[in-house]
């Protein structure tokens, strides 16, 4: 148990050996938080009823009638504090995450500087919420436009990014004015209880308790309400293009917003031109990171004819070299799956390539002994293959060939996700070409670097069945604010717009 130390340095106290209790608000079922790493119960926390939905919603609905007078620099400032306080936590919150969710604690850490890096950025975009003034076609009048809060925001998030998929979320939208909901994927409770907990430290004190909430919940339940629930404008959800088909629809038929951040099915482009040990590396990370559980992993690669054998050997050797084990012990470079639901996915996927014609390169098992492991893949693949088009959320890795440029992004292009994309060439023309409005038509077009690790000063999202939205960085706090236009006469006439002369 040495391990869990990091669990109370976050202040969740009173764990005992496959329990877990705390003053926690929730009055319904029991979830257990369970670790990939061995299948082990870490903790049960006790999840929101109808009754504490309720009761957490009018307290997110009232506060924001507050937080929304507050001058935006002074939610600024308050979370200025709030990213001092993830400071402070940053290992053992990283390490929770590892553990919780399977990334290395490497990656758990990244997680979190993610989360104070956009609260930085929130504190500066507090003085920066601009609207614009335009000249008004008539004498004696003035237009501009100005941002007001928008209200409750309900954040859905993922398994993947326990933590940083809200902070994006979060920060932005405290500044903004809002005051927002959060319901956690099922498989991650106790870091977004940690999470909670770190707000608490901070908002209580300073009387803003209600500005920041969370619903740990199933999606049956809670989720399914809050979906439904007018008292929330804007749904900003992110998971697979499923619920996104779903969620998105529930919300529209009430004429909410919703802010969607879904599947991705992710390719690099390798030109003959290309510095192969970059691309190498990049393809390394990108599709062996967070055991190929990101949103951003490379899924697909293209590789030129010319270069095809030798790059494909390269990272041959390089898989074998991974070592895949505890994310908690700093020479693992691949922890565990989430669960044994996604080795069963792994599974069925390897199932479908074989059937399909796709090869094995390498990899392709599941590990024995406890906790959720597999094998990182490579497979050599045909245009054709059906499986290579869908998302699954493993590290397993689809090679293809190409002879031109205009071959490899239209296969690039064929999928129906459209999150992130990369191409390694020294080529100018090759360069262009990849970022023209013929070219990647996917929501982040990277050259030299891989489709995985965004920096959060860029608008993050993706188009197609990816879902269009985008958050974090650029201007993407325009989705949690309302866009008013106003207009003013300060002359002593009232001549109306296009010249109308009216009686
Ligand atoms: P998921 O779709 O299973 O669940 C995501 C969240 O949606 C969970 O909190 C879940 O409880 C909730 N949910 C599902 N149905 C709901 C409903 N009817 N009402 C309310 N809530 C509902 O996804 P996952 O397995 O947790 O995460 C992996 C997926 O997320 C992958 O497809 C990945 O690409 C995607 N993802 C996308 C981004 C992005 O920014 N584009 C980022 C991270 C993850």
């Amino acid at each position: 148990m040495a391990k869990l130390d990091f669990i109370s340095e976050l202040g969740i106290k009173d764990i005992n050996p496959g329990g877990f209790s705390t003053e926690w608000l929730g009055s319904g079922s029991d979830l257990e938080s369970i670790t990939p790493t061995d299948g082990s119960i870490i903790a049960t926390v006790k999840q929101c009823d109808s009754g504490d939905y309720e009761k957490i919603m009018q307290d997110a609905t009232s506060t924001f009638k507050k937080w929304r007078m507050e001058p935006a620099p002074k939610r600024g400032e308050v979370i200025r504090k709030l990213g001092n306080e993830f400071r402070k936590y940053k290992e053992p919150l990283g390490k929770l995450i590892s553990w919780e969710m399977g990334k290395i604690q490497a990656e758990g850490e990244g997680e979190v500087q993610e989360m104070i890096d956009i609260a930085d950025f929130a504190v500066g975009l507090s003085r920066q919420l601009y609207g614009k003034t335009m000249h008004s076609e008539r004498p004696g009048h003035r237009m501009y436009e100005q941002w007001h809060p928008l209200g409750v925001v309900g954040i859905i998030s993922a398994f993947n990014f326990p933590g940083a998929v809200w902070a994006w979320n979060a920060m932005i939208a405290a500044v903004c004015g809002d005051t927002m909901v959060w319901k956690p994927s099922s498989k991650t409770p106790l870091t977004s209880i940690a999470i909670q907990k770190i707000v608490n430290n901070v908002m209580e004190p300073m009387g803003w308790a209600g500005v920041m909430n969370l619903l740990v919940g199933s999606s049956r339940d809670v989720g399914e309400m809050l979906i439904h629930d007018r008292r929330a404008p804007l749904i900003s959800a992110t998971g697979s293009c499923g619920m996104g088909r779903k969620i998105g629809g529930a919300v529209s038929k009430r004429l909410g917003r919703t802010l969607l951040e879904l599947g991705g099915n992710n390719g690099i482009i390798v030109m003959p031109d290309a510095d192969a040990d970059l691309a190498l590396r990049a393809v390394l990370f990108g599709a062996v990171g967070t055991s190929g559980q990101r949103c951003t992993t490379t899924r697909r690669l293209f590789l030129h004819n010319s270069v095809s054998e030798d790059m494909t050997d390269r990272l041959v050797t390089a898989y074998g070299q991974v070592k895949i084990g505890d994310p908690l012990n700093g020479t693992t470079l691949m922890g565990p799956l989430v669960d044994d639901g996604a080795v069963n996915d792994y599974n069925e996927a390897l199932k479908i390539i074989e059937e399909q014609g796709g090869k094995i390169l390498c990899g392709g098992n599941v590990l024995d002994g406890s906790g959720s492991f597999v094998e990182p893949t490579i497979i050599a693949a045909t245009p054709d293959m059906e499986i290579a088009r869908e998302e699954t959320f493993a590290p397993i890795l689809y090679v293809f060939d190409f002879d031109s440029i205009d071959e490899a992004i239209t296969m690039h292009n064929s999928v129906d996700q459209g999150l992130s994309s990369s191409i390694f060439t020294g080529d100018m023309q090759s360069v262009e070409r990849f970022l023209s409005h013929a070219g990647s038509d996917c929501g982040i077009a990277n050259i030299n670097i891989g489709t995985s690790g965004a920096e959060i000063g860029g608008a993050f999202g993706g188009e197609k069945d990816t879902g269009g939205g985008r958050e974090a960085g650029s201007d993407s706090w325009k989705s949690y604010m309302r866009r008013q236009t106003n207009t003013l006469n300060w002359s002593d006439e009232l001549p109306l717009a296009q010249g109308i002369e009216f009686g």
